[in-house]
């Protein structure tokens, strides 16, 4: 039992466990690497626009210091506690060591329903919550960036809030900035482009035909939109689409720029079109080539994962398959090609990574450069997997992981333990 112990911490901590023991790593030197360096819980108290005050409970876990700055998003939702922080910052830990980035892995968040907050009030909060962490991050400390319920302005809004405390500008204290105040260009689109990128490539690689192939994306958020975008764009028929306001099901392929368009007016798809309407705990299971959850976590358990009709299972989302689930895709390996979480999302991190580094050189790149360099460095980790899964035989995420842990093992043995 620890401050963290939740379902989230739980899945974290199994996922852990199947790595360490491959990695017959000894018992006693699994906690220093599982368990989180630094947990922060603040109270981030706001003015109401009705003049009341109301209080909101922040976190951030910073999970290991051991190769630089800590580097994760934080997240706006009423799902948020400490132990969904803590998951999150352990996958950004072995995610980023997956890519070869010189962070650990961090990720904050406020618990909130921002469907109950105003333009003015969020504003409060977001510069509330970076006010209260300023003496725990730095831009060699611990560089937040947006994750749900969070996006470009509420960076700018961080960045400022610090740069006002330091009495200069300091971009480089977050990432997914706008590109007005900072940021690249491609940040935005980098985590859907990599879902896209990457599971397109595994589509060649089984010699299906992209052009007429179908997809179905859940969630349409910043991860879910630029993944179906770019799949759209690729040939593929995006057939079902979902969010927090329902789903959407066309066989004859959605026009997902115009519902891009619309979402970004709206806030959602709803009232998009009148294409039929469905549940949308149904959207997983539907036959498609590339099925593509990009929301929650924990949304593809053991009966879903028996479940599935897809040939590509493209993770957008962090941590969205329970170990349960991981139990029966080994067995359905033939079926289903897994392109696990710390992979196929980690396009936005990779190029959180070049903004930082922009920032901090004060030189910009163009977009193509942006995304060369992102396609270079998933490939490398993809073809990395893909050797680790064949010579251990074991599953794709367990060799994903594999590699993630032990560079950080390999970190914190060499640095020996102090004092
Ligand atoms: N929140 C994103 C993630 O889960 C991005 C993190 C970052 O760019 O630092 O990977």
């Amino acid at each position: 039992m620890t401050v963290y112990s939740g379902p989230v911490f739980e899945m974290a901590t199994n996922q852990f466990n199947v790595i360490a023991n491959h990695l017959e790593i000894p018992v006693d030197e699994r906690d220093r690497l599982l368990l989180p360096k630094r947990a922060i819980t603040v109270s981030c108290p706001i003015h109401r626009d009705d003049g009341t005050v109301a209080v909101f409970e922040g976190y951030r876990v910073q999970h290991h210091l051991t190769l630089g700055p800590t580097k994760g998003g934080t997240r706006f939702s009423p799902s948020v506690d400490i132990g969904e922080v803590a998951a999150l910052a352990i996958w950004m830990s072995w995610k980023c060591a997956l890519a070869g980035l010189p962070y650990g892995g961090a990720k904050g968040g406020v618990n909130v329903d921002l469907a109950t907050l105003s333009g003015r009030e969020l504003e409060s909060l977001s510069r509330r919550y970076m006010q209260e962490m300023i003496p725990f991050v730095g831009p060699h400390t611990d560089v937040m960036a947006p994750d749900m319920g969070t996006n470009e302005q509420v960076m700018a809004w961080f960045m400022d809030t610090y740069s006002m405390y330091q009495g200069r500008t300091v971009t480089e204290i977050v990432t997914g900035k706008p590109v007005a105040s900072g940021g690249t260009l491609g940040r935005r689109e980098a985590t859907g482009r990599g879902v896209a990128h990457l599971a397109s490539r595994v589509m060649k690689e089984l010699a299906i035909n992209l052009t007429g192939a179908t997809a179905v994306v859940q969630g349409f958020g910043n991860v879910g939109s630029y993944a179906a975008l770019d799949l759209h764009h690729f040939g593929l028929k995006v057939i079902a689409v979902s969010d927090h306001t329902g789903a959407l099901h066309d066989e004859r392929g959605l026009d997902i720029p115009a519902l891009m368009h619309h979402a970004t007016k709206h806030g959602s798809i709803a009232g998009f079109s009148n294409q039929r309407h469905f549940d949308p705990a149904e959207v997983l299971t539907l036959r498609c080539d590339v099925l593509v959850p990009a929301a929650m976590e924990r949304v593809i358990d053991g009966k879903i994962a028996q479940k599935l009709r897809c040939r590509v299972l493209a993770e957008g989302a962090n941590g969205p398959t329970t170990p349960d689930a991981d139990l029966v895709l080994e067995k359905r390996q033939n079926e289903i090609f897994v392109i696990p979480d710390i992979l196929c999302n980690s396009g936005g991190v990779v190029v959180s990574y070049f903004e930082w580094v922009q920032d901090l050189q004060q030189l910009f790149w163009e977009e193509e450069e942006v995304m060369r360099r992102e396609y270079q460095i998933l490939d490398r980790a993809f073809d990395r997997m893909v050797a680790r899964a064949r010579a251990d035989n074991v599953s794709h995420r367990t060799a994903a992981m594999a590699i993630g842990v032990e560079k950080v093992r390999a970190a914190k043995n060499t640095r020996g333990l102090f004092p």
